[in-house]
């Protein structure tokens, strides 16, 4: 009697978190703003684009399937212009490259780049609008949209599979998308301030302890601070998560792969 060989499964089951980039606001020697890569099965998509983002993909950028992108603002999606650059002007173009954000990333960008109807970025990316409640399905991985409380259009994002959840803020103060999304296993929050509420000079981002409250709140497993800023100390925003969350607090360094 021949027994049957079991197929080995050998692709990735869980969801993992690959920090590309997280210095907040402007990068740093060795700290590309915010940008990651959430990898499920054979899908890998890119979620947010910051200066530096692209040439510290994990992979190579053929094997991106989608691009997300939170908002508008520099920090986040700068790298699309030096994605479409790569992606156009090589000898094997690549065209077709979704790319899902709030309708003014897509404006801001033709801005930069090139409009109009025969602009090759029409052919580099193919965008679709999103803006809360929006659900989609990438290859392996489940998203849903949450709109967020920042001073342009912007979109957080909960990312499914395998039964593990993920959420992402992008950039956000306090605000009610703190029910959009209960019980998930990890939060990647942005920390961008330190102190007490009150001190901070823009209302649209989170303290430390902010961002620490929040995810108590939202019974979230872990919490991962992202988006702080050279200028300040990272231990700091640490200490201060932690009194808040209750729990020891994770940090998304460059490089550092995690799984839900
Ligand atoms: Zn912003």
């Amino acid at each position: 009697m021949q027994l049957g060989v079991a197929r080995i499964r050998t692709e990735r089951l869980e969801v993992r978190l690959h920090v590309v980039g997280s210095s907040g606001t402007y990068p740093a020697p060795g700290r590309p703003a915010s940008g990651y890569v959430v990898e499920q099965g054979q899908t890998r998509v890119w979620c947010d684009a910051g200066p530096g983002t692209f040439t510290a993909l994990p992979f190579d950028s053929d094997l991106i399937d989608a691009v997300v992108i939170s908002h508008q603002h520099p920090d986040h999606c700068s790298d699309l212009a030096t994605a479409f650059h790569a992606w156009t002007y090589r000898p094997d173009p690549r065209n077709g490259v979704r790319v899902y954000g709030p309708q003014s990333v897509w404006d801001r960008l033709s801005d930069f780049l090139e409009k109009g109807p025969d602009s090759a970025l029409n052919e580099t990316f193919d965008f679709h609008p999103v803006s809360g409640g929006k659900r989609l399905e990438i290859g392996d991985l489940r998203i849903s949209f949450v709109d967020m409380n920042h001073s342009v259009p912007t979109v957080g994002s909960v990312w499914e599979g395998h039964n593990r959840t993920l959420f992402y803020t992008g950039d956000t103060g306090p605000g009610s998308w703190k029910d959009s999304a209960r019980d998930v296993d990890v939060v990647l929050s942005e920390a961008s301030f330190q102190g007490s509420s009150s001190e901070k000079t823009v209302e649209h981002h989170l303290t430390a302890g902010e961002a620490g409250a929040i995810a108590r709140e939202m019974g979230a497993g872990r919490l991962i601070l992202t988006h702080i800023p050279p200028h300040l100390d990272v231990a700091r925003s640490i200490h201060e998560a932690e009194l808040a969350f209750d729990r020891p607090v994770g940090l998304a360094t460059p490089g550092a792969a995690l799984d839900i």
